[in-house]
């Protein structure tokens, strides 16, 4: 099975780290504190892989790795929990889209930098490296490239508006836009957003800022393809932060 290259330290997560993980690390109060300072209300629907990148999957699921399992029904967290201990995904996400009596009524925006949305001094572009079948590798120097920009980017944003957060995503960085009245915010208005942000050359992925793509990785779940913990962060301790060595992403199974 080919594998798509990392940052040395960084690897695929197994079935058993991801159960030890969802077991004993995984905390559904980090995750409520987060959506509470987010200001969004109502409930929020979660979204599991199993194995689309990896190829790491319980058997019992083998024709489902790549489909994204959605968790609407649930009652409480303790059941999502028995999901996911089932399921043991590569990735979690939640859907970004606001709900009313099942009616979507606005979105939550948000920025993904990601290494394949820039070009690596080392490596190419994304279509080089789709080429030699490395789509999605990446390496320690496209990272910190990616660092840089989320830093420009949310400065950028910080002159238009005043609620963001910050997330290390595992591959990258993403920025939420928690502004009350941007929840609200048309397509088109999104669009033009994400193409201006595009326009100066931000390493974004214009699908997920405009909302064609409603789906973000879940803050405190687990990115199986590179075994790490998705971390929210203050802008302050971006420039020291080291996505390959902060203790805060690392798991309890990459320690010792
Ligand atoms: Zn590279």
């Amino acid at each position: 099975m080919a594998r798509y290259f990392l940052p040395k330290g960084m690897r695929y997560s197994s079935l058993g780290e991801r159960d030890t993980f969802y077991r004993l690390e995984f905390d559904f109060d980090q995750i409520k504190k987060w959506f509470k300072s987010s200001g969004r209300m109502g409930k929020v629907i979660f979204a599991a892989v199993i194995g689309r990148h990896t190829r790491i999957f319980p058997p019992k699921y083998k024709d489902d790795i790549s489909t994204t399992i959605l968790f609407d029904e649930y009652k409480n967290f303790n059941e999502i929990s028995d999901f996911l201990l089932d399921f043991l995904p590569e990735s979690l996400y939640y859907d970004r889209n606001l709900y009313e009596d099942g009616e979507i009524v606005g979105m939550e925006i948000a920025f993904d930098l990601d290494p394949e949305n820039l070009i690596c001094p080392l490596h190419g572009s994304l279509n080089e490296k789709m080429k030699r079948g490395q789509g999605l590798g990446f390496c320690e120097t496209a990272l910190n490239m990616v660092k840089n920009s989320a830093i420009k980017l949310y400065d950028e944003l910080s002159k238009t508006f005043s609620h963001l957060g910050l997330v290390y995503s595992g591959r990258g960085f993403h920025i939420h836009i928690f502004d009350n009245d941007s929840f609200s915010w048309s397509y088109e208005k999104r669009k033009d957003l994400a193409d201006t942000v595009l326009g100066k050359g931000f390493p974004i992925d214009e699908w997920v800022t405009s909302g064609g793509a409603r789906l973000i990785r879940l803050p405190f779940s687990l990115h199986g393809m590179v075994s790490r913990i998705v971390y929210p962060l203050r802008i302050d301790e971006l420039a020291d932060f080291n996505p390959i060595e902060d203790p805060r992403s690392k798991p309890s199974f990459l320690k010792d």
